[in-house]
Protein backbone atom coordinates (compact mmCIF):
# COMPACT_ATOMS: atom_id res chain seq x y z
CA UNK A 1 0.00 0.00 0.00
CA UNK A 2 1.24 3.43 -0.89
CA UNK A 3 0.30 6.49 1.28
CA UNK A 4 1.28 10.34 -0.37
CA UNK A 5 5.17 9.90 0.14
CA UNK A 6 5.60 6.92 2.14
CA UNK A 7 5.07 3.31 1.68
CA UNK A 8 2.78 1.48 4.49
CA UNK A 9 3.46 -1.89 5.22
CA UNK A 10 0.20 -3.52 7.33
CA UNK A 11 2.08 -6.11 8.86
CA UNK A 12 4.88 -4.44 9.61
CA UNK A 13 3.97 -1.28 10.42
CA UNK A 14 4.97 -0.15 14.66
CA UNK A 15 1.37 0.45 16.13
CA UNK A 16 2.94 2.04 19.54
CA UNK A 17 4.22 5.23 17.51
CA UNK A 18 0.14 5.70 16.07
CA UNK A 19 -0.96 5.14 19.98
CA UNK A 20 1.80 7.76 20.75
CA UNK A 21 0.49 10.03 18.57
CA UNK A 22 -3.11 9.04 19.57
CA UNK A 23 -1.76 10.42 23.55
CA UNK A 24 -2.73 14.05 21.99
CA UNK A 25 -6.48 13.84 22.87
CA UNK A 26 -7.79 17.42 22.42
CA UNK A 27 -9.72 17.29 25.72
CA UNK A 28 -9.07 16.17 29.30
CA UNK A 29 -8.74 12.89 30.03
CA UNK A 30 -7.39 10.73 32.97
CA UNK A 31 -4.31 8.58 32.53
CA UNK A 32 -4.09 6.14 35.48
CA UNK A 33 -0.39 6.82 36.47
CA UNK A 34 0.59 9.44 38.73
CA UNK A 35 2.69 11.97 37.39
CA UNK A 36 5.16 10.94 39.64
CA UNK A 37 5.11 7.54 42.01
CA UNK A 38 3.94 8.63 45.55
CA UNK A 39 4.89 6.64 48.02
CA UNK A 40 4.51 6.38 51.90
CA UNK A 41 5.81 4.18 54.57
CA UNK A 42 3.11 3.84 56.51
CA UNK A 43 -0.28 5.67 57.78
CA UNK A 44 0.40 8.74 59.55
CA UNK A 45 -3.26 10.83 59.69
CA UNK A 46 -1.24 13.64 61.53
CA UNK A 47 0.69 14.72 58.93
CA UNK A 48 -2.57 13.89 56.08
CA UNK A 49 -4.33 16.64 58.04
CA UNK A 50 -1.04 19.29 57.12
CA UNK A 51 -0.87 18.41 53.96
CA UNK A 52 -4.65 18.93 53.01
CA UNK A 53 -3.13 22.45 53.29
CA UNK A 54 -1.91 21.84 49.47
CA UNK A 55 -5.04 19.84 48.72
CA UNK A 56 -7.73 22.72 49.48
CA UNK A 57 -6.07 25.49 51.22
CA UNK A 58 -4.96 29.11 49.86
CA UNK A 59 -2.02 28.44 48.47
CA UNK A 60 -2.64 24.59 47.04
CA UNK A 61 -2.61 22.83 43.85
CA UNK A 62 -6.51 23.48 43.13
CA UNK A 63 -5.99 26.64 43.61
CA UNK A 64 -3.24 26.85 41.07
CA UNK A 65 -4.75 24.54 38.85
CA UNK A 66 -8.22 26.99 38.84
CA UNK A 67 -5.95 30.28 38.12
CA UNK A 68 -3.89 29.34 35.79
CA UNK A 69 -6.98 27.18 33.99
CA UNK A 70 -9.00 30.57 34.45
CA UNK A 71 -6.55 32.89 33.15
CA UNK A 72 -6.09 31.00 29.97
CA UNK A 73 -9.76 31.65 28.36
CA UNK A 74 -9.03 35.11 27.32
CA UNK A 75 -5.62 34.40 25.76
CA UNK A 76 -6.83 31.89 23.06
CA UNK A 77 -7.11 33.80 20.39
CA UNK A 78 -4.34 36.75 20.81
CA UNK A 79 -1.63 35.26 23.01
CA UNK A 80 -2.16 31.27 22.14
CA UNK A 81 1.28 30.87 23.26
CA UNK A 82 0.45 32.25 26.59
CA UNK A 83 -2.70 30.44 26.42
CA UNK A 84 -1.05 27.05 25.94
CA UNK A 85 1.44 27.68 28.97
CA UNK A 86 -1.63 28.31 31.25
CA UNK A 87 -3.40 25.38 30.30
CA UNK A 88 0.10 23.27 30.45
CA UNK A 89 0.54 24.53 33.81
CA UNK A 90 -2.81 23.94 35.25
CA UNK A 91 -3.39 20.70 33.91
CA UNK A 92 0.34 20.25 35.40
CA UNK A 93 -1.34 21.55 38.85
CA UNK A 94 -4.01 18.93 38.37
CA UNK A 95 -1.63 16.60 38.30
CA UNK A 96 -0.11 18.09 41.56
CA UNK A 97 -3.59 18.00 43.48
CA UNK A 98 -4.35 14.09 41.83
CA UNK A 99 -0.36 13.60 43.70
CA UNK A 100 -1.50 15.23 47.18
CA UNK A 101 -4.91 13.66 47.06
CA UNK A 102 -3.21 9.98 46.80
CA UNK A 103 -0.69 11.01 49.51
CA UNK A 104 -3.24 11.99 52.00
CA UNK A 105 -5.45 8.94 51.17
CA UNK A 106 -2.51 6.68 51.55
CA UNK A 107 -1.53 8.63 54.83
CA UNK A 108 -5.15 7.68 56.13
CA UNK A 109 -4.71 3.69 55.14
CA UNK A 110 -6.83 2.10 57.68
CA UNK A 111 -9.06 4.77 58.75
CA UNK A 112 -12.10 4.18 55.92
CA UNK A 113 -11.73 0.44 56.81
CA UNK A 114 -12.02 0.56 60.59
CA UNK A 115 -14.77 3.10 60.47
CA UNK A 116 -16.71 0.95 58.01
CA UNK A 117 -17.20 -1.61 60.79
CA UNK A 118 -19.92 0.05 62.22
CA UNK A 119 -21.43 -2.71 64.07
CA UNK A 120 -18.48 -3.32 65.88
CA UNK A 121 -17.64 0.02 68.23
CA UNK A 122 -15.11 -1.77 69.96
CA UNK A 123 -13.10 -2.57 66.78
CA UNK A 124 -11.31 0.89 65.74
CA UNK A 125 -10.20 0.71 69.03
CA UNK A 126 -9.23 -2.75 69.43
CA UNK A 127 -6.73 -1.75 66.24
CA UNK A 128 -4.87 0.13 68.98
CA UNK A 129 -2.58 -0.86 71.07
CA UNK A 130 -2.69 0.08 74.67
CA UNK A 131 -4.89 3.18 76.51
CA UNK A 132 -2.01 6.02 75.53
CA UNK A 133 -2.90 5.08 71.49
CA UNK A 134 -6.25 5.39 72.07
CA UNK A 135 -6.55 7.97 73.99
CA UNK A 136 -4.40 9.97 71.28
CA UNK A 137 -6.27 7.96 68.63
CA UNK A 138 -9.28 9.80 70.38
CA UNK A 139 -7.28 13.20 70.76
CA UNK A 140 -7.00 13.58 67.16
CA UNK A 141 -11.02 12.69 66.43
CA UNK A 142 -11.47 15.69 68.74
CA UNK A 143 -9.44 18.51 66.79
CA UNK A 144 -9.77 16.94 63.64
CA UNK A 145 -13.07 15.86 62.72
CA UNK A 146 -12.73 15.92 58.92
CA UNK A 147 -11.18 12.12 58.88
CA UNK A 148 -12.73 10.40 61.43
CA UNK A 149 -16.16 11.92 60.96
CA UNK A 150 -17.38 13.58 57.99
CA UNK A 151 -14.76 12.35 55.07
CA UNK A 152 -14.67 8.95 56.74
CA UNK A 153 -10.85 8.76 55.67
CA UNK A 154 -10.00 10.16 52.70
CA UNK A 155 -8.75 13.92 51.61
CA UNK A 156 -11.50 16.90 51.93
CA UNK A 157 -11.55 19.95 50.02
CA UNK A 158 -10.29 21.74 52.85
CA UNK A 159 -7.06 23.65 54.45
CA UNK A 160 -5.54 22.10 57.43
CA UNK A 161 -7.59 23.77 59.48
CA UNK A 162 -10.78 22.36 57.68
CA UNK A 163 -11.72 25.95 56.44
CA UNK A 164 -13.51 24.99 53.18
CA UNK A 165 -11.81 25.57 49.50
CA UNK A 166 -13.19 29.02 48.01
CA UNK A 167 -12.91 31.18 44.52
CA UNK A 168 -11.78 34.01 46.15
CA UNK A 169 -7.76 31.85 46.52
CA UNK A 170 -8.32 32.50 42.99
CA UNK A 171 -6.65 35.58 41.17
CA UNK A 172 -7.19 36.15 37.33
CA UNK A 173 -7.75 40.00 36.30
CA UNK A 174 -7.69 39.75 32.31
CA UNK A 175 -3.80 41.47 31.89
CA UNK A 176 -0.95 38.92 31.49
CA UNK A 177 1.07 41.61 32.89
CA UNK A 178 -0.93 41.16 35.99
CA UNK A 179 -1.51 37.74 35.79
CA UNK A 180 1.34 36.39 35.32
CA UNK A 181 2.79 37.91 38.07
CA UNK A 182 -0.08 36.60 40.33
CA UNK A 183 1.59 33.43 39.19
CA UNK A 184 5.16 33.50 40.00
CA UNK A 185 3.75 34.83 43.34
CA UNK A 186 1.17 32.00 43.53
CA UNK A 187 4.44 29.52 42.49
CA UNK A 188 6.60 31.47 45.53
CA UNK A 189 3.58 30.78 48.23
CA UNK A 190 3.03 27.05 47.09
CA UNK A 191 7.21 26.72 47.05
CA UNK A 192 7.51 27.38 50.44
CA UNK A 193 4.42 25.65 52.06
CA UNK A 194 5.74 22.76 50.66
CA UNK A 195 9.02 23.55 52.58
CA UNK A 196 7.87 23.70 55.86
CA UNK A 197 5.92 20.74 55.27
CA UNK A 198 8.83 18.75 54.95
CA UNK A 199 9.76 19.44 58.16
CA UNK A 200 6.84 18.04 59.44
CA UNK A 201 7.41 14.61 58.62
CA UNK A 202 9.91 11.99 58.68
CA UNK A 203 8.65 9.20 56.08
CA UNK A 204 11.66 9.08 53.46
CA UNK A 205 8.76 8.18 51.28
CA UNK A 206 6.31 11.36 51.55
CA UNK A 207 9.86 13.77 52.04
CA UNK A 208 10.64 12.55 47.87
CA UNK A 209 7.23 13.53 46.60
CA UNK A 210 7.56 16.63 48.86
CA UNK A 211 10.88 17.84 47.36
CA UNK A 212 9.15 16.74 43.16
CA UNK A 213 6.42 18.96 44.20
CA UNK A 214 7.88 21.67 45.55
CA UNK A 215 10.58 21.62 42.78
CA UNK A 216 7.91 22.13 40.11
CA UNK A 217 7.00 24.94 41.82
CA UNK A 218 10.64 26.73 40.91
CA UNK A 219 10.27 25.23 37.57
CA UNK A 220 6.29 27.30 37.09
CA UNK A 221 8.23 30.30 38.85
CA UNK A 222 10.73 30.54 36.26
CA UNK A 223 8.64 29.77 33.18
CA UNK A 224 5.95 32.53 34.04
CA UNK A 225 8.65 35.21 34.65
CA UNK A 226 9.90 34.53 31.17
CA UNK A 227 6.88 34.63 30.09
CA UNK A 228 6.07 37.85 31.47
CA UNK A 229 9.66 39.36 29.75
CA UNK A 230 8.27 38.28 26.35
CA UNK A 231 5.57 41.17 26.84
CA UNK A 232 7.32 44.66 26.05
CA UNK A 233 7.00 47.21 27.96
CA UNK A 234 5.38 45.03 30.90
CA UNK A 235 5.72 48.09 33.09
CA UNK A 236 3.95 48.83 34.64
CA UNK A 237 1.19 46.21 34.80
CA UNK A 238 -2.02 46.97 32.54
CA UNK A 239 -1.83 49.91 30.08
CA UNK A 240 -1.76 53.38 31.39
CA UNK A 241 1.55 55.13 32.39
CA UNK A 242 1.73 56.41 36.04
CA UNK A 243 2.02 59.89 36.95
CA UNK A 244 5.44 61.11 36.82
CA UNK A 245 4.65 63.62 39.77
CA UNK A 246 4.62 61.18 42.08
CA UNK A 247 6.44 57.69 40.77
CA UNK A 248 9.32 58.35 42.52
CA UNK A 249 8.45 59.66 45.99
CA UNK A 250 9.14 58.00 49.14
CA UNK A 251 6.85 59.66 51.80
CA UNK A 252 8.73 59.17 55.25
CA UNK A 253 5.71 58.40 57.78
CA UNK A 254 7.93 57.89 60.66
CA UNK A 255 9.91 59.47 63.32
CA UNK A 256 13.48 58.12 64.55
CA UNK A 257 15.78 56.44 62.39
CA UNK A 258 15.00 56.37 58.86
CA UNK A 259 15.86 53.03 56.55
CA UNK A 260 17.86 53.57 53.76
CA UNK A 261 17.92 51.70 50.66
CA UNK A 262 17.48 50.93 46.76
CA UNK A 263 13.54 51.83 47.70
CA UNK A 264 14.19 55.33 48.34
CA UNK A 265 17.74 56.00 47.43
CA UNK A 266 19.47 55.98 44.15
CA UNK A 267 17.88 54.84 40.75
CA UNK A 268 13.70 53.31 41.04
CA UNK A 269 14.02 49.41 39.53
CA UNK A 270 11.99 49.46 36.55
CA UNK A 271 11.25 53.43 35.86
CA UNK A 272 15.06 54.45 36.70
CA UNK A 273 14.03 57.69 37.78
CA UNK A 274 15.42 59.30 40.93
CA UNK A 275 13.99 58.56 44.14
CA UNK A 276 13.03 61.68 46.64
CA UNK A 277 12.86 61.48 49.51
CA UNK A 278 10.23 63.35 51.63
CA UNK A 279 11.74 63.91 54.44
CA UNK A 280 7.95 65.58 55.79
CA UNK A 281 5.65 64.47 54.10
CA UNK A 282 3.02 67.02 56.01
CA UNK A 283 4.48 69.67 54.78
CA UNK A 284 5.08 68.83 51.64
CA UNK A 285 1.52 67.78 51.12
CA UNK A 286 0.58 71.18 52.25
CA UNK A 287 2.80 73.50 50.22
CA UNK A 288 1.83 71.52 46.97
CA UNK A 289 -2.16 72.26 47.76
CA UNK A 290 -2.47 68.51 48.43
CA UNK A 291 -0.32 67.37 45.96
CA UNK A 292 -1.99 68.91 43.04
CA UNK A 293 0.66 71.57 42.34
CA UNK A 294 3.57 69.32 42.42
CA UNK A 295 5.93 69.14 39.37
CA UNK A 296 8.02 66.18 38.31
CA UNK A 297 11.49 66.11 39.79
CA UNK A 298 14.17 63.14 39.45
CA UNK A 299 12.46 62.10 36.27
CA UNK A 300 12.82 62.24 32.40
CA UNK A 301 9.13 61.49 31.88
CA UNK A 302 6.42 64.47 32.23
CA UNK A 303 3.08 64.74 31.51
CA UNK A 304 3.30 64.90 27.22
CA UNK A 305 4.88 62.06 26.81
CA UNK A 306 3.36 60.13 29.43
CA UNK A 307 -0.28 60.44 27.20
CA UNK A 308 1.78 59.78 23.87
CA UNK A 309 2.63 56.42 25.65
CA UNK A 310 -1.01 55.51 26.99
CA UNK A 311 -2.27 56.74 23.41
CA UNK A 312 -0.09 54.04 21.69
CA UNK A 313 0.19 51.56 23.91
CA UNK A 314 -3.70 51.86 24.72
CA UNK A 315 -3.55 51.47 20.62
CA UNK A 316 -1.37 48.66 20.20
CA UNK A 317 -2.89 46.16 22.66
CA UNK A 318 -6.35 46.82 21.90
CA UNK A 319 -5.71 45.85 18.30
CA UNK A 320 -3.63 42.62 19.34
CA UNK A 321 -6.70 41.57 20.78
CA UNK A 322 -9.28 42.84 18.47
CA UNK A 323 -7.81 42.02 15.38
CA UNK A 324 -7.25 38.05 16.21
CA UNK A 325 -11.26 37.99 17.62
CA UNK A 326 -13.69 37.19 14.92
CA UNK A 327 -16.51 38.78 15.60
CA UNK A 328 -19.44 36.77 14.29
CA UNK A 329 -19.27 32.88 13.39
CA UNK A 330 -16.96 32.46 16.38
CA UNK A 331 -15.61 28.91 17.37
CA UNK A 332 -13.27 27.84 19.80
CA UNK A 333 -11.95 25.07 17.92
CA UNK A 334 -10.38 24.59 14.50
CA UNK A 335 -12.77 22.49 12.24
CA UNK A 336 -13.95 24.06 9.29
CA UNK A 337 -16.98 26.12 9.61
CA UNK A 338 -18.81 23.88 6.79
CA UNK A 339 -20.97 21.86 9.21
CA UNK A 340 -24.97 21.42 8.51
CA UNK A 341 -26.46 24.37 11.20
CA UNK A 342 -26.81 27.62 9.04
CA UNK A 343 -26.58 31.04 10.85
CA UNK A 344 -29.37 33.24 10.75
CA UNK A 345 -28.56 36.02 8.54
CA UNK A 346 -30.47 39.64 8.82
MN1 LIG B 1 1.92 22.33 41.88
MN1 LIG C 1 3.12 25.35 40.12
Amino acid sequence: MRFGFFNFDFFNFDFSVAISCLNYLPMFYHVKELQFNARVSKPDPRFARLLLEQFGGGNGELKAAMQYFVQAFSCKNPYPDKYDLLMDIATEEFSHLEIVGATIQMLLTGVNGELKNAANSEDIMQMLEGKKAKEEFIHEAMINPQFGVLSGGGPTLTDSNGNPWTAAYVNANGDLTVDLRSNIAAESRAKIVYEYLIKFTDDPYVKETLRFLMTREVAHYQQFEAALATIQPNFPPGVLQSDPRYSNLYFNMSTGTDARGPWNDGTSTQLGETWQFIEDPLEAVKASEGLINREPEGTDRNEKSVQKINKSLSEERSTEVLTATPQEDIQWSTYSQNGNTKRKTK
